[in-house]
């Protein structure tokens, strides 16, 4: 039986790994956690029988308790019960299903307390990856990717990288989709509007991850969680638009030879492969079929209409606390266009004004990267949009 804490269990990840610990009987939920889904969270908590459940805001977690009363179940809130969900003693494996950067602390305390990390909550290693791998590699425990492109990057090196040998990787493709604007130009974007920018082709995901992927914002926030995940140096971090989303990444070796990892645009995959790796198990669904297939296209993105991978470039490269400005930066722009307040192409005004406006603190320790998210928070206040 393996026990699994996730929070962030309401969302689009975090009920794509219930589905799957519906399937598996030897799979266990002891902790689960949510923002403001009381109903939901309710409704998860009466089906898994967790021994904890979490809600951010205590007045809803006095509500919930109210309405849990008659099952055995405590329900904490706020960070301190993120982080008692993040570090519960039953638990082995955190399913990271949280959306931005409140996942570092519970991530990182989860960490200290020797939990392995089935990671989808990408901000976190975005922001703070210079902590969190150097910790997991002293705390023993494994940080396996939930997101699809690095999972399939992660199943392309397995007997690469581990299994007592180390070849050499010369490239990592990370394939994007190019999102619901794919071949637009800058003047087709000025009056998109936030239901345009949620129309997704291949994948039903959360509202930020899904603007963030119109943007290509997305795959810049990839390109810096691959850096962490596989160290590899972002020059040779490339990033290929497959606009079927069937080729998932690919890793080129030092011989030339480039693995990939295809498959339909199935979360459940890369999420049960995190749950149960190195071994893999029977997953209902679709199974490509390569004579229906009409080629598979590869194309280069358009950096010139969608900033998104450039401001990650320059980030990554910029190094300390700047790749926590141009993340808390498109949290909040993200935030602002879904709550109609600002237009799409303000999203890259906004990051790019805080990133030019930002003095590096290098090597930040986590207090200095929560002060630079606030920065980033106030200037925005500040700006005249
Ligand atoms: P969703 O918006 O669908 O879900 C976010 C989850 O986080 C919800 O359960 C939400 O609760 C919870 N949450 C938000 N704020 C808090 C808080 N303060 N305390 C506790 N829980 C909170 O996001 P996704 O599932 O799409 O994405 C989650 C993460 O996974 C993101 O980092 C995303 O980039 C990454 N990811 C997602 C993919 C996908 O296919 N969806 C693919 C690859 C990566 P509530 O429902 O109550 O608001």
């Amino acid at each position: 039986m393996k026990n699994i804490a996730i929070i962030g269990s309401t969302g689009s990840i975090g009920t794509q790994t219930l589905d799957i610990v519906r399937e598996n009987k030897d799979l266990k939920v002891v902790a689960i956690s949510a923002g403001s889904n009381t109903a939901l969270l309710e409704k998860q908590a009466r089906e898994f029988m967790p021994d904890i459940v979490g809600i951010w805001d205590e007045d809803k977690a006095k509500q919930l308790r109210v309405a849990l009363s008659d099952v055995n179940i405590r329900v904490v809130s706020g960070m301190e019960g993120l982080i008692e969900i993040a570090t519960y003693e039953e638990s082995q494996i955190l399913v990271t299903a949280i959306v931005g950067m409140i996942g570092i602390r519970p991530t990182i305390e989860a960490i200290k307390a020797g939990k392995d990390i089935a990671l989808a909550n990408k901000e976190t290693l975005v922001t703070a990856g210079h902590i969190i791998m150097p910790l997991a590699k002293e705390m023993g425990v494994s940080i396996l990717p939930v997101d699809s492109e690095h999972s399939a990057i992660f199943q392309c090196i397995h007997g690469e990288t581990n299994m007592g040998v180390n070849n050499k990787i010369s490239r990592l493709l990370i394939t994007a989709s190019g999102g619901p604007f794919r071949g637009r130009k800058r003047d087709e974007l000025k009056d998109v509007t936030v239901e345009d920018a949620l129309k997704h082709p291949n994948w039903a995901m959360g509202r930020k991850i899904t603007i963030d992927s119109a943007t290509l914002v997305n795959k810049g926030l990839e390109v810096i969680e691959a850096k962490w995940l596989f160290d590899i140096e972002p020059d040779n971090i490339e990033v290929v638009v497959q606009p079927q989303s069937i080729i998932h990444s690919m890793v080129e070796f030092e011989d030339g030879s480039v693995k990939a990892q295809l498959g339909t645009p199935d979360m459940k995959l890369p999420i049960q492969y995190a749950l149960y790796y190195p071994e893999r198990r029977y997953l209902p669904g679709d199974r490509l079929d390569f004579t229906k297939m009409n080629g598979i296209i590869i194309d280069e993105p358009d950096c010139e209409t969608f900033f998104g991978l450039n401001f990650a470039y320059n980030a990554i490269k910029a190094g300390g606390s700047m790749p926590t400005v141009f993340n808390a930066a498109n949290e909040k722009a993200v935030a602002l266009f879904l709550d109609k307040k600002i237009k799409f192409l303000q999203i890259y005004e906004i990051i790019d004004a805080c990133m030019k406006a930002h003095t590096i603190i290098d090597n930040p320790k986590l207090e200095e990267i929560l002060s630079t998210e606030q920065w980033v928070y106030n200037f925005i206040d500040e700006m005249d949009i």
